[in-house]
């Protein structure tokens, strides 16, 4: 272990082993995990306090929802708005964003207010793809400070894809053609588009 400043900000800090290489072995072998054999983890880096600014935090990078706001977008409404990417291994990823810079504890009661039916909204529609057995959702918010919350569709059948590692099979899995890419970007706009809000072209 390097020698730390005393400065670590709570017992939880100052009781882990920085530089070290941890054990895989409490992964191997788990249902979700996919990846077997010799996995070796990286060395354990120290914490950065205070934290590097996010994009759209003072300092950081420009927010990139706020530069470019119809960038991506495959759905809106006078609140919210849906993107998606390009083609990855799941059937679809799309990004949930409200149109205004907030944080999820700024959120205002207006747009908490709908958050819940939103989700439940945009999973239902991605639910609706052929391809998809259950809509994962996520809030993370690490690279960004404007709210955002992902839905990873896993497709149908694919147990070995439950859980939070379905990320990790994102990266990992064949990409999906870009007209079926498009076909299901389109497919969940005129899903949730039924019940309000504009499609746009995908
Ligand atoms: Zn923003």
């Amino acid at each position: 272990m390097t020698d730390l400043p005393s400065s670590l900000p709570s017992e939880y800090h100052r009781r882990l082993p920085y530089g070290e290489r941890l054990s895989a072995a409490p992964l191997i072998g788990q249902p979700f995990f996919p990846f077997e054999g010799d996995v070796q983890v990286v060395e354990l880096a120290e914490p950065v306090i205070p934290e590097p600014p996010r994009n759209g935090e003072e300092g950081g990078k420009p927010c990139p929802k706020c530069a470019d706001p119809d960038q991506s977008v495959i759905w809106r409404d006078d609140q919210w708005a849906l993107k998606v990417f390009e083609p990855s291994g799941l059937p679809l990823v799309a990004l949930l964003e409200p149109h205004q810079h907030y944080r999820l504890d700024n959120l205002p009661p207006e747009l908490t207010a709908t958050l819940g039916p939103i989700i439940q909204r945009v999973a239902k529609a991605i639910q609706s793809l052929d391809s998809v057995g259950r809509t994962h959702f996520n809030r993370w918010g690490d690279g960004s400070e404007h709210f955002h919350v992902w839905f990873l569709a896993r497709p149908l059948g694919m147990m070995q894809l439950r859980g939070a590692q379905i990320a990790a099979w994102d990266d990992l899995l064949p990409k999906i053609p870009v007209e079926e890419f498009t076909a299901n970007a389109r497919q969940v706009a005129a899903a949730l588009a039924k019940d309000g809000g504009e499609a746009l072209g995908a």
